[in-house]
């Protein structure tokens, strides 16, 4: 049995042919790197764009890796939802129009989900590593969720202005570093001093579970240019002042998403002592789920107060089809979309 998937939620075109067994037999993605550094950030134009001249050659190339036709498939899947509009429609047009030509049923995919069930698809991960505790660190948002299954997830909460994945990218960007700029701000980082500017760590001492990352980035903006200035294209910054930005930046990010993570996870295990596993598993995903601090300081955080941890494999964090394999779980449930599937942005809170 065989399920092709698909994403093109922001600015990866991917796709997938993934078995059953969750053995992925075809991938290919996309990235539109090049295409967007010019204006450092993505413009949801261009992305739409692009996805519309690669979405098709993408899907050829997964379902030839796989050596499989259309005839062979048992579904298709497409994340609907959320992401740039533009992006999200040409992934769910190709889904649509490829599941009533091959007459295959259709399944719609959440993509945040999908990133945190890329945990799910780690090396000796349990059979099921549901119920835990969800962290989602991404380009376009910052959440913690009580994910009762793969599929049922509860919104506990996130962030009020900027995602952390975004905020790397603005302080990349006030720093001219190249697009996109979370993993070289996290190359910085590794070379500067944690401890050269002290940077706020917003809403670190609020009991629930939201954040706030936009003082952050303009404490950053502060530090380098002092208040007022806009533009950084012609600021000369030393190499030390960019790794100590980057490094007291990037503390600064790991320090409130662990904490957040620690405390949420205390509150569940000590309301719902019923249900240890949902209290005491935390599972991440997400771009930003990739830095090496924060996979250091959370497994830090879970050897000191005994929670179990897994987190997505670096090469599952960004976008990518594989983590579509999620698409299973909808298919077990029979949750079909049907041909008239809409995509669903989700530019909303609580999403
Ligand atoms: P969303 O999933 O919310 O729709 P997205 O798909 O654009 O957003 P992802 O692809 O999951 O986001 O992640 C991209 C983000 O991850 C970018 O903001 C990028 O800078 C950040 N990122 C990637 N690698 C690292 C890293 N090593 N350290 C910090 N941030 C990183
Ligand atoms: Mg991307
Ligand atoms: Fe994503």
């Amino acid at each position: 049995e065989l399920l092709l998937s698909i994403e093109s939620t922001c600015d990866e075109t991917a796709a997938a042919v993934i078995r059953r067994d969750g053995t992925v037999l075809g991938q290919c993605i996309a990235t539109q790197e090049t295409l967007h550094e010019q204006f450092g950030g993505v413009v949801p134009e261009i992305a739409a764009r692009a996805h519309l001249e690669r979405i098709l050659p993408v899907i050829d190339t997964a379902l030839k890796q796989a050596d499989v036709c259309g005839e062979d498939l048992t579904a298709i899947a497409v994340a609907d939802r959320p992401g740039l509009a533009g992006s999200l429609l040409v992934g769910v047009v190709a889904a649509k129009t490829l599941a009533l030509a091959w007459s295959k049923p259709l399944i719609a995919l959440n993509h945040l989900h999908a990133h945190l069930y890329a945990c799910q698809l780690i090396d000796g991960a349990p059979a099921n590593i549901y119920p835990a505790i969800g962290l989602i660190v991404s380009g376009g948002h910052t959440s913690l969720y009580v994910c009762h299954t793969a599929i049922e997830l509860e919104y506990l909460g996130g962030t009020i202005d900027d995602a952390a994945g975004e905020a790397f990218d603005k302080v990349a960007a006030m720093l001219s570093l190249p697009f996109p700029g979370g993993v070289e701000v996290a190359k910085l980082a590794s070379e500067g001093n944690d401890k050269t500017y002290s940077f706020p760590r917003s809403m670190i001492h609020d009991p629930g579970d939201d954040f706030s990352f936009s003082g952050l980035k303009t404490a950053v903006r502060y530090a380098i240019a002092g208040p007022g200035r806009q533009d950084f294209s012609t600021l000369e910054i030393s190499d030390q002042v960019k790794r100590d930005v980057c490094a007291s930046f990037e503390a600064a990010v790991v320090d409130v998403l662990v904490s957040k993570c620690r405390r949420a996870i205390k509150r569940h295990k000590n309301r719902n002592k019923s249900n240890a596993n949902e209290a005491n598993r935390l599972i991440v995903g997400g771009g930003v789920a990739a830095n090496q601090r924060l996979r250091r300081d959370l497994q830090a955080a879970a050897d000191q107060d005994g929670f179990e941890l897994w987190i997505a494999p670096p090469h599952l964090c960004t976008d990518n089809a594989v983590m579509g394999a999620i698409a299973w779980k909808k298919f077990e449930a029979e949750q079909f979309a049907s041909l008239d599937l809409d995509i669903t942005p989700g530019l909303q809170r609580g999403f």
